[in-house]
């Protein structure tokens, strides 16, 4: 859209804006003339100039100026300031902590970021008159899938083995209660899959700390020479090839979805808490990605087959057709975009924002 393109009414409030969903999400955001306010505590940012530079980053993407402020949502004095000082209309939540291992370790702390900064996050948006809310979940909410591909039907926080996945049930069972109890709050909660890749610029990407645990990352810098090889988890599973399946969805498409499940929310139509899947619909198995990634780079990537890595499942893929009948929404970009995405930004940016 160009930017001559009259301005959104309402500000959109972004948590968690200098990760890696929210960066993307923020380009779009601009792109398509949203009004945005942006924070985050930068507990896992790359920062210069006081900024995350994935927020610097997406500045001169989009040539548009990014208001940001470091605050974290624990601190309900900080948010209020923020919701007095601006007009915010709809907020997208992202800010959480999402390593699952991590979760198991030190789980009190992911309750108190995740559930008790969402709680803090609700309460003061409610108290400021703000009752609209894109949430950030995830396919975890599912635990083990009952039966495939998964619909929005399926059952949640039953099979939820860890305490991450814990927290996205969670704060989604706060949504439902908030509109149950409030016939006005709106909530809209998008159930990822498995976001890879990176803007096609190369500029923004995703940058994970320290050992990457995700597939994707993980692989490309085996392939930039940054690991060794990478461990495939598991190759007696009951897949095409031994490895295991899952939807990978390519993270400007996941993007899009929010700004889909905006016009939904502003509806006057839209009622209530509704979730919905995004994903493509298709599973992909570890080696099939590896495949990918390796016509995609032209680089050879090492491999090892392992043991499973505990609490894995098999195979996990989404049924997206909710999202196409009601956002207007579908993947558009298939696992060869993913992976050379993922690899120009790689390629271009060996160390990530640092
Ligand atoms: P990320 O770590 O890159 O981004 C999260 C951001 O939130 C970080 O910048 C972090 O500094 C910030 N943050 C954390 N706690 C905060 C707090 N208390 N106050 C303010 N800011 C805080 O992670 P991501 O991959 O961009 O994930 C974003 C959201 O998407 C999370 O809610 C995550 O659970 C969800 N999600 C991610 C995936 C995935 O594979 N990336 C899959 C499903 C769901
Ligand atoms: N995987 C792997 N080696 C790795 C990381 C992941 O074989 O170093 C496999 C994992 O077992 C799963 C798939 O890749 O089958 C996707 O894992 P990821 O952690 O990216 O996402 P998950 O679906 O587990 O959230």
């Amino acid at each position: 859209m160009s930017s001559g393109t009259k301005q959104h009414p309402g500000v959109i409030l972004v948590t968690g804006g200098g990760g890696y969903v929210g960066s993307h999400t923020v380009v779009e955001l601009l792109n398509a003339n949203y009004a945005v306010v942006a924070i985050d505590n930068l507990s896992n940012c790359q920062v210069s100039n006081g900024k995350p530079e994935s927020l610097n980053r997406v500045e001169k993407l989009t040539g548009k100026k990014v208001v940001f402020y470091e605050v974290d949502i624990r601190n309900k004095d900080e948010l209020d300031r923020i919701f007095k000082m601006h007009k915010i209309s709809n907020v997208i939540h992202f800010a959480a902590l999402k390593s699952v291992g991590e979760s198991t370790q030190i789980p009190l702390s992911y309750y108190e970021n995740n559930v008790g900064g969402s709680n803090n996050l609700f309460q003061v948006m409610h108290d400021n008159g703000v009752k609209s809310l894109v949430y950030s979940s995830s396919a975890t909410v599912y635990g083990i899938p009952l039966a495939l591909p998964l619909t929005e039907t399926h059952p949640t926080g039953q099979g939820c083995t860890n305490p991450y996945g814990k927290t996205k049930y969670f704060v989604e069972e706060i949504g439902k209660d908030l509109c149950s109890a409030y016939p006005d709050w709106k909530v809209v909660s998008l159930r990822y899959f498995n976001p890879v890749g990176a803007h096609p610029s190369g500029i923004i990407g995703e940058d994970p700390s320290g050992i990457p645990n995700n597939l994707m990352p993980y692989i490309s810098q085996v392939a930039i020479g940054r690991r060794d090889f990478l461990r495939v988890f598991g190759s007696d599973y009951d897949t095409k090839d031994g490895t295991g399946v899952r939807d990978y969805i390519h993270i400007t498409d996941l993007a899009i979805g929010h700004l889909k499940a905006l016009e939904k929310i502003s509806s006057p139509s839209f009622k209530g808490f509704q979730a919905f899947n995004l994903g493509t619909g298709r599973g992909y198995s570890v080696l099939e990605v590896l495949k990918a990634f390796e016509k995609a780079s032209g680089r050879k990537v090492a491999y090892k087959l392992v043991d499973r890595r505990p609490g894995d499942i098999a195979t996990c893929y989404s049924d997206a057709n909710l999202a196409k009948t009601e956002l207007n929404w579908v993947a558009e970009k298939d696992i060869d975009e993913m992976c050379r995405d993922t690899w120009n930004w790689q390629n271009n940016n060996p160390n990530g924002f640092s």
